[in-house]
This record gives structure tokens, C-alpha cells and sequence, in this order.
């Protein structure tokens, strides 16, 4: 790796300087420098990694940069299948049928790279996405690093960050708090039972809450902000839900909310007993407090939003083509969504580009769905465009600590991507959220989105 040292500082040089784009040096090695495949691939990531070390301050201490840091085609001789496997994967029997399989492929075109921009990682391989500066309510330069898998995403938005820093930077608009919700179900087989169990309830209410926050929810520095009674019914049973609203500056919540709820339920059900209220059945009754249900009006998470404003004939030429083709864009893509989908927003590209954010930071919480809901907005302001997205739900815990395990590769990824706070990792989620948006919009304008040849 030595004798490679200096070409790697000169390359990395020439990406800072702009003078190769980062997904170029791949190819820059093979043609301008000679250097021979597959070597070419360890020393490209190697000089982004050079970049981005320079750019922030830190040093790589986690992120691992394999010694063979790309992928080999396979064919099975039975089937045809084709295979693309790591190349230090020493498994080289078909995965279908067994039989050995067979290099697939000239010598150069049978390398190929792990992931597009790749900058380290095993098994999960880090992408870089550039870097994204935002103003508002968090002010701060983001420095990209993705597992966003196959593909050319993290590529789309590292153009779209170059494009909105270009712009002055996205502007961001993050809740104050997160906020987590539990709650309870009860059966009844009468109205009358029903209404003795609410007023009991609320009886105890005040001192059950500051229970409920002194055992479980100091510790994150939570509140319960709002307990809500609804009543329904199913033909001859009574229900009443309780849901307890909590709310977190610095954490998720969800675990300690959960635990507080199910402490209370023991104590609503020994009152109920105490006072002779007949119940049927008591529960944790999820579906009404949201659980891994996206919406755009979940009980848990923090709003977030960024956006950018353009003056129209700029974007009109970044597009390529008049303002009314980005309103009929979005619209045929709202009817699309709302209309024949039956959903209830236009969610964009979030599935895809934030879990990237989430893989590679591995905060809590592990299943990110509800996080992924979005809404892409244009809005014509006077002889400006303001292109924006908006999370209303993102759900994020503080790194390292008891919200949830986080191995080091993880932390050293979330030093250099510039994330301390969980406010912090919403407005980068929603800022390199509207730079892929903003760029793929653009490609689909200009018609150049899977434009086949
Ligand atoms: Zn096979």
C-alpha cells in the first residue's frame, strides 16, 4: 500500500479540487494513470476516504477497507445463472443448484466495484454522497457517507447536494421534540361500565403521570404531554382507548413509553378492581398509537422539512424545460400516489434514500418505515420555485446509549457525517432527502431517468 501512497494523496487532491468527481477515479486510474484492475478499486476509495478525512478532521479508525474491496463474476455452467460476489466470498458454489461455479467474464470486465463511490465497509459498503450544507434550525455542513447499496443513488445525491449547496444550502425546519406514543385498550360489556372506567381513570390520571414520568421517563428527559380517551364500540362491546402521548428533546422514547404504559395499566386495572368496575379485557392496544404503521399523522416521531428555493428561470434551466412541467410532474405523480395507489401522500424516494442514512448510522430504531414518509412540496412564490420534503414522522434515537446498542463503525460514521444530536441526524436525513428528490426530478424533466438505449 506504500508505493501507492503518494498516487493516493494526488488523487485525492485532484477530488477535493473538483478536478475528478469522485465517482470518476475509478476510471482516472485505469486510463490516466495505469494502474491495472483490480487494483484500481482499493486505491479510488482509498482517496476518498483521503478526501473526506481532510474535509472533516478525523481519521478512519472503524470503517474497514477490505484488501480486496470489490466484486467478481461468477456463471454456473448447469443454469447460466450469473453471479456477482465479494471477492473475498471463498463460497463459490451456485446458491440455486450447487454445482462449482466458473470466472464469468474477460479479466477486466469480471471486477466489478462494491457499491458506486465506495468508501469502506464490510458487508455493509459505505458510499459517499458528497456534503450538504444547512441553515435554519441547524446550521451546520453534513459530510455524506451512505450504505446505499447497488445502484447510481448515492451518486444522484451527491449532484443534488452539489446542486443545493450551489443554491445557498437547504434550509431546515426541525421539531423540538420526538414524540412517542402507547397505547391502552379496554373491553366493556356496557356504556354505563365504560363511563365509571373514564371517570376513574382520570381520577388517578395526575398521580399516575407523574408516576409514570418519575420511574420511566426522567431518565431521557421525557413528558407525557397528552392522554386521549376515545370511545368505540363492536356490535355489543364497549371499547375505550387511552393513549399516552409522550414527547423527548434528545431521545426517541419508544422504550421507556412503552414500559411507562404497561405500568399503567397494572395500576388502572387494580383501581378499576378496587372501585368495582367490571372490565372484560385490558391490553396494550397497538393500531391506535401507530406502531410501525406509516403515515403522515403518526403518534410518534419528529417533523422535519428542508428546502430550497430557486429563482424560476434558473430552474427552468437546470430542467431544461418550462416551471408548468414540474407542477404537471407533481401532480401526475399525486394522483398517482393518492388516486390509483390509494396512499395518502406523494412519498417520493424516501424508502430508498433514508434507510441508506439508517444502515450506515445503525441508530435505533432498526425498522425505519415510519420514518420513511414523505411528501415532496413545490410551492411558486412570487419569481421563485421553493422545492421542499417533509418528514413528518422521522423517528431517531441518540447515538450510544441506553436507547439502543451502536457498534464503533457506526459512531465514527456518525462523527463524520457531523451528527451529535438526534435533531441533527433529522435535518441531515431531510437534507440529503430533498437532494436526491431535487436531482432525480430534475433527471425525470430533462428525461434522462432510466433513459435506455
Ligand atoms: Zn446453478
Amino acid at each position: 500500500m506504500n508505493d501507492n501512497r503518494k498516487l493516493i494523496e494526488e488523487l485525492a487532491g485532484k477530488i477535493k479540487s473538483g478536478e475528478v468527481q469522485p465517482w470518476k477515479a475509478e476510471t482516472v486510474l485505469l486510463e490516466e494513470y495505469g494502474v491495472s484492475a483490480p487494483d484500481h478499486f482499493q486505491i479510488a476509495a482509498l482517496s476518498r476516504r483521503e478526501c473526506i478525512e481532510e474535509l472533516t478532521g478525523y481519521t478512519f479508525n472503524y470503517l474497514e477497507m477490505p484488501e480486496k474491496p470489490y466484486l467478481l463474476q461468477w456463471r454456473c455452467p448447469k443454469d447460466n445463472s450469473i453471479w456477482q460476489m465479494e471477492a473475498m466470498d471463498a463460497d463459490t458454489a451456485c446458491t440455486q443448484c450447487g454445482t462449482a461455479l466458473e470466472p464469468y467474464g474477460t479479466d477486466e470486465d469480471r471486477y466489478r466495484p462494491l457499491v458506486n463511490n465506495y468508501v469502506g465497509g464490510k458487508e455493509e459498503y459505505y458510499s459517499s454522497a458528497g456534503q450538504i450544507k444547512v441553515y435554519g434550525d441547524v446550521d451546520k455542513t453534513f459530510t455524506n457517507l451512505l450504505a446505499y447499496g447497488p445502484g447510481f443513488g448515492s451518486i444522484g445525491i451527491s449532484v443534488g447536494c452539489f446542486r443545493i449547496n450551489k443554491l445557498g444550502g437547504a434550509e431546515v425546519k426541525v421539531g423540538r421534540w420526538a414524540g412517542a406514543a402507547r397505547n391502552l385498550g379496554y373491553v366493556f360489556e356496557s356504556e354505563e361500565e365504560r363511563e365509571k372506567a373514564v371517570v376513574t381513570a382520570k381520577e388517578i390520571l395526575p398521580s399516575l403521570r407523574k408516576e409514570m414520568e418519575d420511574k420511566y421517563l426522567a431518565e431521557f428527559s421525557g413528558e407525557i404531554y397528552e392522554v386521549e380517551f376515545v370511545r368505540r364500540q363492536h356490535h355489543g362491546q364497549f371499547f375505550t382507548y387511552i393513549c399516552f402521548y409522550t414527547r423527548f428533546e434528545h431521545a426517541r422514547g419508544h422504550g421507556v413509553t412503552s414500559a411507562a404504559v404497561g405500568f399503567a395499566r397494572g395500576r388502572l386495572d387494580a383501581e378499576f378492581n378496587a372501585k368495582g368496575v367490571t372490565f372484560i379485557q385490558s391490553l396494550i392496544a397497538m393500531g391506535f398509537d401507530g406502531d410501525l404503521k406509516p403515515s403522515p399523522r403518526n403518534r410518534r416521531g419528529r417533523y422535519v422539512s428542508a428546502q430550497v428555493k430557486v429563482p424560476i428561470p434558473a430552474y427552468e434551466k437546470m430542467s431544461k424545460t418550462g416551471i408548468d412541467k414540474l407542477m404537471s410532474y407533481m401532480e401526475i405523480d399525486r394522483q398517482g400516489v393518492m388516486q390509483e395507489q390509494g396512499g395518502f401522500a406523494y412519498s417520493g424516494m424516501g424508502g430508498e434514500i433514508i434507510p441508506a442514512l439508517y444502515r450506515g448510522t445503525k441508530v435505533n430504531p432498526r425498522p425505519y418505515n415510519v420514518s420513511c414518509t414523505e411528501n415532496v412540496y413545490v410551492e411558486i412564490r412570487g419569481e421563485e420555485v421553493i422545492f421542499g420534503v417533509e418528514l413528518p414522522n422521522l423517528e431517531v434515537g441518540a447515538a450510544s446509549n441506553r436507547e439502543g446498542p451502536i457498534c464503533p463503525t457506526a459512531r465514527e460514521v456518525l462523527k463524520f457525517m457531523g451528527i451529535g444530536t438526534s435533531s441533527e441526524f433529522a435535518a441531515a436525513a431531510a437534507a440529503i432527502t430533498l437532494a436526491g428528490e431535487f436531482n432525480f426530478t430534475l433527471l425525470h424533466l430533462r428525461g434522462e431517468m432510466y433513459a435506455s438505449k
